[in-house]
């Protein structure tokens, strides 16, 4: 539907070596991964080119590296484990990405085996797109695939690079992620309401922006809700406010109005005098005392917003309502999951995006309540806000 590039389907991967991008970015404790979500997103694809008699080399980054070398405790190796562990393949690890070892492993590789190279960041060039680093790459095979939602908004070495020497195609998690990411512009099932929270107004106008292209209804709640308050002219005590943004929220309440589009606010919030996990007190949004910081939306907005998502086809959530690491202030952010979670039960769909909103779902045990969670942060909010990404540009059109 939306996704206008060409997939592992649309090439002939029989016998071929296909290096692949995958997102293997996965929490390590102890040298132990901590959430494998990651590597079973990219295992379909995997699985499919191995049953077509490819030879699979996967490269990924993970975690921050200097990039001046080797650092052992942001190695792939656990992740390749993981992968082994949950595939039962056999899964090598070749602890090299760009010397004669990575090299020397890529050339020696099987139809049906599969290969995982080093972080890719352990060399600095490879954030930078270096022609070499690309060059070198793309030697390793004969077919690119870009599976790596998590990284496609970068144009980096091992994202876009083997895409300008080898025939490039996109793996079945980034067709999917985008697909379904940009369905909510395309012909989203009505009602459409969408769910904006987190922190900063500022960090989310681009997505602010195109959901009121496409919503029926916008709900706003988080840190976020008070510049929009200011711009109504309510004061928020010592709230988390941007004094910069409040015309542009305020423009942003006009636009809604005269597209027809729906915007609720918080009408009641959980207020604390510090930034702090301890009980707070419920107050209406015209009487946050000038001592007291919003922490989480109120009971009564609790009901709301439920009520609006209750009744909507299509749900996009993108954003906690309230400060949901804390005990004292999840109640809003998990009234609101719980409602978006009945969703999908009554036949509709739930489109969740974005790091926070999705350890928030996990955290209340959710996340199979929901149609689809994205496995990219900073990738879905790209697209939520209508950006093209770098790596699926880089792809063949289909
Ligand atoms: P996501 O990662 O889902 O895109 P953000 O990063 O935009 O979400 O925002 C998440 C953060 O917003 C959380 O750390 C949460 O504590 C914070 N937040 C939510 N409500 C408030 C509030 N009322 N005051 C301060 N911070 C808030
Ligand atoms: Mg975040």
């Amino acid at each position: 539907m939306a996704f206008t590039k060409k997939t592992v389907r649309d090439i002939d991967v029989k016998g071929k070596k296909v290096l692949m991008r995958v997102d293997f970015n996965v929490p390590l404790k102890d040298g132990v991964v901590t959430d494998d979500t990651r590597v079973r997103a990219a295992i379909p694809t995997i699985q499919y080119l191995k049953e077509q008699g490819a030879a699979i080399i996967l490269m990924s980054h993970l975690g921050r590296p200097k990039g001046d070398g080797p650092e052992p405790e942001l190695s792939l190796k656990p992740a390749a484990d993981k992968l082994a562990e949950l595939t039962g393949y056999d899964v090598k690890f070749v602890p090299d990405t760009y010397g004669d070892e990575a090299a020397a492993a890529c050339a020696a590789i099987k139809p049906g085996e599969i290969v995982v190279l080093e972080n890719v960041r352990f060399l600095k060039a490879e954030k930078k797109n270096d022609p070499e680093v690309a060059k070198k790459l793309a030697s390793y095979g004969d077919i690119f695939v870009l599976d790596a939602f998590g990284t496609a908004h970068r144009a980096q070495g091992s994202v876009v690079g083997p895409a300008a020497y080898l025939p490039a195609v996109a793996g079945f998690l980034l067709e999917k992620e985008v697909d379904t990411l940009t369905s909510i512009f395309a012909e989203p099932e009505r009602p459409f309401v969408a769910i904006v929270g987190g922190s900063k107004v500022s960090s989310k106008i681009g997505v602010l922006d195109h959901l009121i292209d496409s919503a029926d209804t916008l709900i706003i709640g988080g840190g976020m809700a008070y510049t929009f308050f200011l711009a109504k002219g309510y004061t928020v005590g010592t709230s988390l406010k941007e004094e910069d943004w409040v015309e542009r929220a305020g423009e942003m309440l006009k636009k809604a109005e005269a597209k027809g589009v729906k915007i609720l606010l918080p009408v009641d919030n959980v207020v604390a005098p510090e930034f702090k996990d301890e009980p707070g007190t419920v107050v209406d949004s015209d009487k946050i005392p000038d001592d007291m910081m919003g922490m989480d939306i109120g009971p009564k907005t609790e009901e709301l917003y439920a009520e609006a998502i209750k009744g909507a086809k299509t749900v996009f959530w993108n954003g906690p309502t309230g400060v949901f690491e804390f005990e004292n202030f999840q109640h809003g952010t998990k009234a609101v999951a719980e409602a978006v979670a009945e969703v999908k039960a009554a036949g509709g769909t739930s489109i969740i995006g974005g790091g926070d909103s999705v350890a928030a779902i996990n955290k209340f045990g959710l996340a199979d309540k929901m149609s689809w969670i994205s496995t990219g942060g900073g990738a879905s909010m790209e697209l939520v806000e209508g950006k093209a990404l770098p790596g699926v540009e880089a792809l063949l059109d289909a």
